[in-house]
């Protein structure tokens, strides 16, 4: 039995992620009743829950007043690419912005339904400790990660990349370490880059990880291999010699991440990596002797399942080629992230192929191996990213097909596989969040639908909430944009410049 519920609410945000607590913050600043529903008990999804605790993006809008906000309480390790903050506070501060805009939250809330009349979501259906509810909203903004909502009421979407028979990017579970000294770790990896790149050379391994990983697995201390590199993000307000640090390294290959059995494959054996993962830390790795595993993730790393298919698909070469948009609601500037399916070894695809060079790409005749496309090799022309350039995303990749009162937001917009790899990440999904909620109040007053707003205004409006889309980046990609030198991959299937002074990515 669904007991509907009249929250009267103009607004019904679904997921409380990074992307849903932007949402739920501008549209509640816009006066609008603004009711957030979150399956779990905080705030922040991936980004706090999934210790995922770098931003990675251009810092702009409702995010870089997030990281003011942590940085201001001293836990934010504020640097200019990849600033770092602490999980728990950063989910306790977004909890008090959405609460101070005047949202509210229901918590252990889990969308599990919609109910779909003349083309608009009637009631969203959720599950709680109250019981089946159905909540009605005039409009309603998806940012589950997943499109579920999109999903329940109908949307047209698309799963996993068509290159690998629908399979998902790999996933990884997160967890935190303390009694690491990252200062040994740091100056290890600052040892083993200026080995590597001595002479000028293009570094032959990914990272310092690669080369001990693949000695510990001669020597019979991992059982295999697991991934060619970790994110290492210490805990900003830990001392440096004995820091808490979130690690992000264990990997699952073939995921499907729609189906409960292959997530739950994935979570159990991702906790049993974590283990051998410490041992090997603590017995290879500087810095990381007298480590341990204090705790994992309490939200698996999915970095992909469904992409809604809006009124524009984001294109794979929208990315490489940076391609502009009248209706640009938030910028990209980073390269593809698309995590290999199937490769534990290459661990990434960074690049796309095309039939000939096109636009800003930096392109070469494709010469990837069987290992990047085992499903068959695309040939043309290698596509990456300039790394000093940036691509936007429009407004209309999040105005799904089909349904007249839905926006979605977040690392499910409309993209197609690689375009989604790339633009999912935190900073960018923020600005997708707070544009949706933008655009939310825009319908709500002139009585429009999603798709009939000129997305210009949208873009317009961003614009003057702060996110600068009219002026060309700053910081460290002004950094990039400046690197002048050839083009070159180096592991990873990164794409650095050789520079005059060496090899800089
Ligand atoms: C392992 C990994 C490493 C990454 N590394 C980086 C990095 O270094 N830097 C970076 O910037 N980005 C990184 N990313 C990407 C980034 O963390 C995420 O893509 C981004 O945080 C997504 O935000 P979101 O709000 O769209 O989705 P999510 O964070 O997935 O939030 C969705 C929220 O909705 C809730 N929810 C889901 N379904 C329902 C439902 N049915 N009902 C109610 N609630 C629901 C979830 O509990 C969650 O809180 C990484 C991602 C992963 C997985």
């Amino acid at each position: 039995m669904i007991t509907s519920k009249n929250y009267n609410v103009d607004v019904l945000v679904a997921g409380g992620g990074v992307a849903g607590v932007s949402a739920g913050l501008t549209a509640a600043r816009a006066g609008l009743r603004t009711l957030l529903l979150e399956s779990q008990i905080s705030l922040g999804g991936l980004a706090t829950n999934g210790y995922i605790s770098g931003v990675a993006g251009m810092v702009e809008g409702n995010c870089k007043e997030w990281l003011d906000r942590i940085d201001a309480e001293g836990y934010l390790y504020n640097r200019p690419h990849l600033p770092t903050f602490d999980p728990e506070r950063a989910k306790l501060i977004l909890e008090h912005m959405l609460l101070e805009a005047g949202a509210k939250i229901l918590y252990g809330t889990y969308v599990i339904d919609a109910v779909v009349e003349n083309n608009n979501i009637k009631e969203v259906v959720c599950h709680s400790k109250s019981g089946r509810m159905g909540i009605a909203a005039k409009i309603v903004i998806d940012t589950t990660g997943d499109a579920d909502v999109a999903a329940y009421a109908g949307v047209p979407h698309d799963v996993g990349s068509p290159e690998f028979a629908g399979l998902n990017m790999s996933t990884t579970l997160a967890f935190r370490m303390a009694n690491v000294n990252m200062s040994m770790y740091n100056e290890a990896v600052k040892a083993w880059t200026a080995k590597e790149t001595a002479d000028n050379r293009i570094p032959t391994r990914m990272s310092l990880i690669e080369e001990l990983e693949e000695k510990a697995v001669e020597n019979g201390d991992l059982p295999f291999f697991i991934f060619p590199t970790a994110l290492i993000y210490i805990v900003p307000g830990t001392p440096e010699d004995d820091a808490d640090v979130n690690v992000i390294t264990t990997h699952s290959f073939h995921t499907r991440n729609l189906d409960v059995e292959d997530l739950t494959r994935q979570v159990i054996e991702q906790r049993q990596q974590i283990t051998w993962i410490e041992k090997f830390f603590k017995k290879y790795l500087t810095g990381f002797e007298k480590a341990r595993v204090t705790s994992v993730a309490s939200l698996h790393g999915v970095r992909d399942s469904r992409r809604i298919i809006g009124e524009y698909i984001l294109k794979d070469e929208d990315i490489a080629c940076a391609t502009k948009f009248e209706d640009g609601i938030a910028r990209f500037p980073e390269f593809y992230d698309t995590h290999h399916p199937t490769s534990p070894k290459l661990g990434f695809m960074r690049h796309i192929h095309l039939n000939e060079p096109k636009g800003a790409a930096v392109c070469r005749p494709a010469q990837c191996s069987d290992e990047m496309h085992p499903f068959g090799k695309p040939g043309g022309y290698e596509a990456r990213k300039n790394p000093g350039d940036y691509c936007e995303i429009p407004y209309r990749s999040l105005v799904p097909l089909g349904i007249d009162n839905l926006f979605v937001a977040g690392r499910c917009v409309s993209a197609e596989f690689n375009a989604v790899a790339a633009v999912r990440v935190i900073a960018p999904s923020m600005t997708t969040g707070q544009a949706a909620a933008t655009a939310a109040s825009y319908c709500l007053k002139d009585n429009i639908l999603p798709r009939n707003i000129d997305g210009k205004l949208v873009r317009k409006a961003m614009i003057e909430q702060g996110v600068p889309l009219d002026k060309e980046p700053d910081g460290y990609w002004a950094y990039l944009r400046e690197l002048k030198g050839e083009h070159v991959v180096a592991p990873g299937d990164f794409i650095g410049v050789m520079t005059p002074n060496g090899f800089r990515r």
